[in-house]
């Protein structure tokens, strides 16, 4: 390495000052066979699922002391607002983190990677800058960044708050396996 070009300058971000929207906190996925949904620990253990879901879907027998006769941990409805995740995407490689943002107005979620040294990463392309300034991350595959978001679910988005009303504070957001139809 010759021209250690340490990965982009940030720009300074046009950073506009408004509240920077709302993060998932809680995971759950779907049973294949009672369909209920199950709360998921960690985001680790979701990605974990989520990675697989397509040759080894989730049932409640995943879960430690689960059964399909236990209620579901959570129903799919409009008390918090729900986002489906596309099933398969890749795990988060090893001491980055993966950062999923609502927007304020519900309209869709972004995608960031925070690095192991905190840097915020954006896009694919802020990722293989940073990724060929420090060798000793390339054993994180690049495909193993990917910036597919989830679906926000329309009909669990809460009417838009009056004017000078609080923001809800039920709102949760949560990612889930559900497949979208279509
Ligand atoms: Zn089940």
């Amino acid at each position: 390495m010759e021209e250690d070009e340490i990965a982009k300058p940030a720009k300074p971000k046009a950073k506009k000052d408004t509240a920077p929207g709302r993060l998932i906190d809680t995971y759950a996925a779907q049973c294949e066979n009672c369909h209920k949904w199950r709360v998921i620990d960690s985001q680790e253990e979701y990605e974990d699922i989520r990675s697989k879901m397509l040759e080894d879907p989730f049932n409640c027998q995943k879960k430690q002391g689960m059964s399909c006769e236990e209620p579901a941990d959570l129903d799919y409805d409009s008390s918090r607002t729900w986002v489906i995740d596309k099933p398969g995407l890749p795990k988060t490689p090893q001491g980055f983190r993966r950062s999923l943002v609502l927007r304020k107005d519900y309209s869709k979620m972004d995608t960031y990677y925070f690095t192991p040294t905190g840097k915020k990463l954006r896009s694919r392309n802020e990722i293989a800058a940073f990724v060929e300034a420090n060798p000793e991350f390339k054993n994180a595959p690049l495909g193993d960044f990917n910036f597919t978001v989830p679906k926000v679910m329309e009909d669990t988005v809460p009417p838009v708050p009056k004017l000078g009303s609080p923001i809800s504070t039920t709102t949760t957001e949560k990612s889930s396996f559900k497949q979208i139809q279509d």
